[in-house]
């Protein structure tokens, strides 16, 4: 009789092991990105003391958090940093080199998603002419796409349009943004639809926007209490339009007519919970994580950076953002658990880059930090090429630290374009905030394997970065001396939280040196597809079950 039972419970465990394993073996219905627009990696233990449970350390308890991420190219913008997250590369492979540029070949300053090819879908506005066509990598998802035989969702949202655009790649089934300035309204482009879905037609009809810009923003908790920040009256941070001081109460409703309406959701919280609001009825309307394949949905907080910019790294209005945020987290993982089940889902969070705190502020510290005069730039930069080649005409543009010469000048002078960027390089490097100066051919010639100098070569394209690429010393900014904000390669910059949490996620944490471009190998790893065509990054073997 013992020896039955034994027997029979062998088999009960050597079953429900299988089973186990089945479950554990399962990929997820869905993976969410997370990326929080200017989050520096110590606002997690800056303000961790008044986390909740539920949002920032629910992951970080029950996931795998990257301590020592960063970013490792220049420059450190929103597109640039959407794009290498999802790409699993830099801007030399990927394309997307800033959020604007000049174009040489079209000989104008574009915009990283503009594409005229298209149209609004939503309204009759421009805000939706857009697509990914100068991202030339894949994404996550496309592969995604690609190995499921183009089943599975993906959407990519964000109140931002390039934040949407970019994460989900040339296959999305669907990117949707804010559209403030006219309409109130979530859009799309005609490269992903002609008509948008009931379900954002719907959200929009019953739109809250309007009931977020009617409150006040007071915070959260006793204003006495916000040991983290500055005092709340002070000159680094930018004041909203009328308003006296850049202080606490904000009277929306009184506020938003002198501030562009409903552009002002984008520099208050509620940006954040509207966000919130709209990825909800994207899972629900859009059925993600109900079938047999893996969706794939990307949501991008775009208030965090507004705010950011405004105020600085060390004020109240960054501190309670982030305590809000935190519960609109928690609200959303909760939601996830519902909707789509607690073992179903893949989440990974982080950010598009970080920032500096505000230069005028370092200073009133004594710590090093500057502000460039770009007009004065420009003189500096035409004088050398005048008095060493006579002529003002050789520099077709200068913008994101990077000199594009003018070739048909340089060629109808008969002059020699490595010879006037040799030139440049060596001289440019006199003008008092500039502390390294390169020629694009050094790039293409010199292997830089660490170090920011390794950054720039990332973030060099051959073919449509300029001729001369600058690095300002650290802390420096070309803006004015309130607020703050973001573009280097420096570790204030570059320094980001990476939490992966849920189905095939490890519990712990690395304070081991990973990069932004290690998260999508990773993320294919896992679901056991290719990883995006440009990968450079490598699988974060730690993270995995
Ligand atoms: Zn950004
Ligand atoms: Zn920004």
């Amino acid at each position: 009789m013992k020896n039955i039972i034994l027997f029979v419970l062998c088999i009960f465990l050597f079953f429900s092991n299988c089973t186990e394993k089945k479950i554990q073996d399962k990929k997820p219905k869905l993976v969410v990105s997370i990326v929080i627009d200017q989050m520096r990696y110590d606002y997690l233990t800056r303000y961790a003391e008044r986390y909740g449970k539920g949002g920032f350390n629910r992951i970080l308890k029950n996931g795998f958090s990257l301590e020592n991420a960063h970013y490792n190219y220049i420059p450190t913008y929103t597109a640039v940093g959407h794009a290498s997250i999802f790409t699993g590369t830099t801007p030399n492979n990927h394309g997307i080199i800033s959020n604007n540029w000049y174009d040489k070949f079209l000989k104008e300053s574009i915009y990283c998603v503009d594409d005229s090819n298209y149209a609004t879908v939503g309204n009759s506005g421009n805000v939706g002419k857009k697509s990914p066509q100068r991202l030339y990598t894949t994404t996550i998802s496309d592969e995604l796409h690609l190995a499921q035989n183009m089943k599975g969702k993906t959407i990519g949202l964000s109140i931002k349009d390039r934040s949407a655009i970019l994460p989900v790649g040339h296959t999305a089934n669907g990117a949707y943004w804010y559209d403030a300035a006219n309409n109130n309204q979530w859009v799309t482009s005609s490269y992903y639809m002609k008509k948008l879905p009931k379900w954002v037609a719907d959200f929009n009809a019953n739109n809250n926007a309007d009931n977020y810009l009617n409150e006040t923003w007071n915070t959260l908790y006793d204003i006495n209490t916000y040991e983290k920040s500055r005092s709340d009256n002070n000159i680094f941070e930018k004041n909203l339009n009328g308003k006296a001081t850049p202080t606490f109460p904000k009277k929306l409703k009184e506020l938003r007519a002198k501030n562009g309406n409903f552009n002002l959701i984008k520099t208050v919280p509620a940006g954040n919970t509207y966000t919130v609001d709209f990825a909800k009825a994207a899972i629900i309307g859009e059925q993600l994580g109900k079938t047999a394949y893996t969706d794939f949905l990307t949501v991008s907080f775009s208030s965090t950076d507004y705010i950011g910019h405004r105020y600085g790294v060390a004020a109240v209005e960054t501190e309670d953002t982030y305590l809000r945020l935190d519960k609109d987290l928690e609200d959303f993982f909760t939601f996830l658990d519902t909707e789509v089940g607690k073992n179903n889902y893949t989440l990974f969070l982080t950010a598009d880059h970080a920032a500096v705190h505000v230069p005028a502020y370092l200073q009133s510290l004594k710590i090093s930090a500057h502000y460039m005069d770009a007009k004065k730039f420009k003189n500096f930069i035409l004088e050398i090429t005048q008095k060493y080649f006579n002529s003002k005409e050789l520099v077709e543009n200068i913008s994101n630290y990077q000199i594009f010469l003018n070739k048909d000048k340089i060629a109808s002078l008969g002059l020699d374009k490595n010879e006037v960027a040799q030139k440049l390089a060596d001289e440019v490097i006199n003008f008092d905030k500039i502390y390294k100066a390169v020629t694009a051919r050094t790039l293409q010639t010199t292997n830089f394997t660490d170090g920011i100098m390794n950054s720039l070569q990332n973030g060099y394209n051959q073919k449509f970065s300029g001729d001369v690429l600058m690095i300002p010393y650290p802390a420096t900014l070309i803006r004015e001396r309130k607020g703050t904000s973001h573009g280097s390669g420096y570790s204030y910059d570059t320094h980001i939280p990476i939490i992966f949490y849920g189905n095939g996620i490890k519990k712990g944490k690395s304070s081991k040196k990973y990069s932004i471009i290690d998260i999508a190998p990773t993320i294919s790893n896992l679901l056991k597809i290719e990883s995006p065509n440009g990968t450079s990054g490598k699988v974060i073997e730690e993270a995995l079950k």
